[in-house]
C-alpha cells in the first residue's frame, strides 16, 4: 500500500505539558494509530531525527518510531506500541539531543544495551535487542513515554540553567 498523501505532523517542544505526562497503553491498533505512525515516520525522517515518541506530536500515547540510518535502510525502521525495558546493562556516553528541546546537545549516560518488548502494526509481538546508539535511542522514547526529557539526566545546576534558556527561546 502506496500513501501518497502523508502530512507532516508538528513537533512540540519543551515547556508543553504532554511532554511531562505519563503516555497511555494503546488498547486497539486501528486505522488511526496505523495512520499516525506513518505520519510520525515521515515526520521524524523529515526533521530530521532517529526517533519519535507519540508525545512530541501532542499524542499521549505509547507509539514510538525509530530509525538510527534516517531512511536509508527500510529494515532499520521501527514501530513500537505499548514498549517496555526488558532487560538493560553496561554504559555509555555520548552526546544526545532531542527535537523536542531544540539546540541542546548534552553527554549522557545510557546503557550499553537495552532490551525491548512491544507490538508492531499487526499486533505482533517483537524482542528489539539494542546496542549503542540504538540501545540509546530505545531509552531516550521510552522516557518520552514516562514524560521524562534529556534534561532530567542532567546535574540539576546545569538542568535548572538550559531550562531558564529555553524558557527565553520559547517565550
Ligand atoms: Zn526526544
Amino acid at each position: 500500500m502506496i500513501e501518497k498523501d502523508i502530512s507532516l505532523l508538528e513537533i512540540v517542544t519543551f515547556g508543553n505539558p504532554v511532554l511531562k505526562k505519563k503516555a497511555e497503553k494503546i488498547q486497539n491498533i486501528d486505522q488511526e494509530i496505523e495512520r499516525l505512525a506513518k505520519q510520525m515516520m515521515h515526520t521524524m525522517h523529515a526533521a530530521p531525527g532517529i526517533g519519535l515518541a507519540a508525545p512530541q506530536i501532542n499524542r499521549s500515547i505509547q507509539l514510538i518510531t525509530i530509525d538510527i540510518s534516517v531512511g536509508v535502510k527500510t529494515q532499520d525502521q521501527i514501530i513500537l506500541i505499548n514498549p517496555e525495558i526488558i532487560s538493560q546493562e553496561g554504559e555509555d556516553i555520548m552526546e544526545e539531543g532531542c527535537l523536542s528541546v531544540p539546540d541542546v546537545n548534552e553527554k549522557i549516560t545510557r546503557p550499553y544495551r537495552t532490551v525491548v518488548r512491544g507490538t508492531d502494526l499487526e499486533g505482533n509481538e517483537h524482542i528489539i535487542e539494542g546496542e549503542g546508539l540504538l540501545s540509546r535511542v530505545l531509552c531516550h522514547e521510552i522516557d518520552h513515554l514516562n514524560g521524562k526529557l534529556i534534561l532530567d539526566h542532567l546535574s540539576p545546576l546545569k538542568r535548572s540553567l538550559l531550562k531558564k534558556k529555553l524558557r527565553k527561546q520559547s517565550g
